[in-house]
């Protein structure tokens, strides 16, 4: 079996590093010394993009749709039948579906396989994977998936790991923003903040934001850049046009894409780490969370 990873960013890097251990790997990236490097760490192996197309199974984890589409056009002349094309990026739904179609026209699968837990969970080979597309195509990716991932969900057809990954993210954007707002009320009325989150984590209100995210970044004032909030920005817009598809109501869920609209703008730096809302929020009361 013959693997190719495209995409060796923060989370892909360690990913393709996992399937190197087990499967013969090749690896492209438009930085290329980064894939050099891959290569050198982990035993994969390092090629000009049309090389890729000689893998089974090849897979993406870029920015967006719009670079997997334009990867899947500038490779298209080089594919082959039978190939099968898992894609990690949180992309979206209705351009990875129109991905899939021109990928089949040339007998190549596609599945959408969006990500979870973080560039430690890809380090620790402990990611989430919630795909979307057919069984037969998932249970061809699945013990590849399995070299890195601690869980897999098939989760329904074509664009759902899409869709179902911008709702989770829309949620950690709700949790982090919420628990920054209700934190700076706390401190401001002189609650010690480490005492306030362990009680909230033992209690009903706790999410994976206070469990883990704001102790190790917020508190910690380390703010490390793992997930950048132009990323997460990104996302939330994915989640807006499923939430325009569906029709169902969800007011909470489209004011937290505003929210993060505001900070993206206020903060000017899209690259910064997604927790830097909180800071922005500091910023606006005159307060540090501490
Ligand atoms: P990074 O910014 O760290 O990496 C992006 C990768 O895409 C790099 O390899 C970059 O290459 C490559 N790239 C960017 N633009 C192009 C292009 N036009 N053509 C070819 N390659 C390109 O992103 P992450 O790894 O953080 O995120 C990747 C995806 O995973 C995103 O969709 C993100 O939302 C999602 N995700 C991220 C998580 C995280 O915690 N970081 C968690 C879960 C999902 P180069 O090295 O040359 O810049």
């Amino acid at each position: 079996m013959k693997a190719a990873f495209i995409g060796l960013g923060a989370m892909g890097y360690p990913l393709a590093g996992h399937l190197a251990r087990r499967y013969e790997t090749l690896v492209w990236n438009r930085t290329f010394a980064k894939a050099q490097a891959h290569a050198e760490e982990f035993g994969s192996r390092a090629v000009e993009l049309p090389e890729v197309a000689q893998a089974e199974v090849l897979f993406t984890c870029l920015p967006t749709s719009k670079e997997v589409d334009g990867l899947a056009r500038t490779l298209l002349p080089y594919l082959r039948p039978g190939t099968l094309w898992v894609d990690h990026t949180s992309g979206e739904p209705a351009l990875a579906r129109a991905t899939a179609a021109m990928l089949q026209e040339k007998g190549v699968a596609y599945l959408d396989a969006c990500l979870s837990g973080g560039v430690a969970g890809a380090q620790q080979g402990r990611a989430t994977v919630m795909v979307g597309g057919t069984e037969a195509d998932f249970a061809r990716a699945r013990p590849l998936m399995e070299t890195y991932a601690a869980k897999i969900v098939h989760v329904g057809p074509l664009g759902s790991g899409h869709a179902v990954k911008a709702v989770n993210n829309a949620l950690l954007a709700v949790n982090l923003w919420a628990l920054s707002e209700g934190m700076l009320a706390l401190v401001q009325q002189g609650v010690d903040a480490r005492l306030a989150l362990e009680a909230i984590n033992a209690s009903s209100g706790r999410s994976n934001v206070s469990e883990n995210l704001f102790g190790q970044r917020v508190l910690s004032r380390e703010f490390p850049n793992t997930f950048a909030l132009g990323l997460l920005a990104k996302d939330l817009n994915i989640c807006a046009g499923v939430l325009e598809a569906a029709g169902t109501p969800a007011p909470m869920l489209r004011l937290v894409r505003e929210f993060f609209q505001v900070a993206k703008r206020q903060i000017g730096d899209a690259e910064v780490d997604h927790t830097a809302v909180a800071r922005l929020l500091e910023r606006w009361a005159g307060l540090e969370i501490k």
